[in-house]
């Protein structure tokens, strides 16, 4: 399907709130999808690495795709990104050296898969929608993970680039294992934490299709050399990723045992069901870990993002500096900065 489009950049400066537009192209969109049937297709992922996701989600959702189909396309360039050392290919090993991925994803229907500790597999997210499509189960881990893969067309490949294999090196040195925020958010990374090559993030990434319906998919390496073995949030099914069709989806980056002792996405989306809209479901999801741990919180980047059925999106961090992009028929290459609780600098 052909679309015209416009760039046009412009800087808005939102003096109202800090989740006001950073800087934002916006683009003109002639597809049927964007004109829409009464829904508008909107796709959303967490982190600035997120812009060039949403823009292989967006071409599925402007050709009026189902919304699975385009976060699975979207997070997948993040997974191939080989400079991300944070998901997919790329990533940061454990502290052993392996590279072991965690990802799911969840469908309109309540469908949803995962797989965890998988490695040399540089797709999870693709093998965590045939876990769903393919099995009776919701989730398979490390070998049993790979072997499914492997079954199912997937080659194996060594996932430890040479970027990372040097940091995992030097990290070896002292082996101080202490994860650090926001690298991902390139502005944040070189001023305030100039030289820290260590980290975790992840994308997390929510659509809502033109018919209206909405999926999501996580997907990432996990912290930076972590335990061998160690899971995150990312492939937990109401941790990393929550989605409910009738009221809207969640998903979180961050320090993912805190993400998982709140069970923060289903909670978001609970807290939407009550009517909190999509920001005060994630800050009061935010506001669960403060509370719970108000000495470990300070320390720790944890981020909730959020998109509901009417298309409106939030999101809440602990720190400053996380960060999401937005792609709907109106903006693209959209960065958004999240509102946050927790300031260091401040307190
Ligand atoms: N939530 C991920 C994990 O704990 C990492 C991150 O998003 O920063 O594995």
């Amino acid at each position: 399907m052909h679309s015209r489009r416009k760039f046009i950049k412009q800087s808005i400066v939102g003096a109202a709130s800090l989740s006001a537009v950073a800087t934002a192209i916006s683009c003109d969109n002639n597809s049927s999808a964007a004109k829409g049937q009464g829904k508008k297709p909107i796709v959303i992922s967490t982190w600035d690495f997120g812009v060039a996701a949403n823009k292989a989600a967006w071409e599925v959702l402007e050709n009026n795709g189902r919304a699975l189909d385009a976060v699975e396309q979207g997070v997948k360039v993040a997974e191939a990104d080989l400079e991300n050392q944070t998901v997919g290919k790329g990533g940061f090993p454990d502290r052993d050296g392996h590279v072991t991925l965690d990802a799911c994803i969840m469908d309109e229907l309540g469908n949803c898969g995962s797989v965890a500790a998988l490695e040399n597999i540089a797709h999870p997210i693709s093998v965590a929608r045939l876990v769903m499509e393919r099995t009776p189960h919701v989730m398979l881990v490390g070998q049993g993970a790979k072997q499914f893969a492997l079954e199912n067309g997937f080659q194996e490949e060594n996932l430890l680039t040479e970027a990372s294999e040097k940091a995992w090196k030097e990290w070896l040195k002292e082996k101080n294992y202490k994860p650090v925020m926001n690298i991902e958010n390139k502005a944040f990374a070189t001023e305030k934490l100039p030289g820290n090559k260590y980290n975790h993030d992840t994308i997390g990434m929510l659509a809502l299709d033109a018919n209206g319906n909405l999926s999501g998919a996580c997907t990432t390496s996990g912290m930076a050399f972590k335990m061998h073995g160690r899971v995150g949030d990312s492939p937990i099914i109401g941790a990393g990723l929550y989605v409910d069709n009738e009221i809207g989806g969640a998903t979180s980056t961050g320090v993912g045992e805190e993400v998982i002792r709140t069970v923060g996405s289903f909670l978001v989306v609970e807290l939407m069901r009550q009517g909190y809209s999509p920001e005060d479901a994630c800050k009061e999801a935010v506001m669960r870990i403060v509370k719970k741990k108000p000495d470990i919180a300070k320390d720790i980047q944890v981020g909730f993002l959020a998109l509901n059925k009417n298309g409106e999106y939030g999101s809440y961090a602990l720190q400053d500096g996380f960060t999401f992009a937005v792609c709907d028929n109106e903006k693209q290459d959209l960065i958004e900065k999240g509102k946050y609780h927790y300031n260091p600098k401040k307190s």
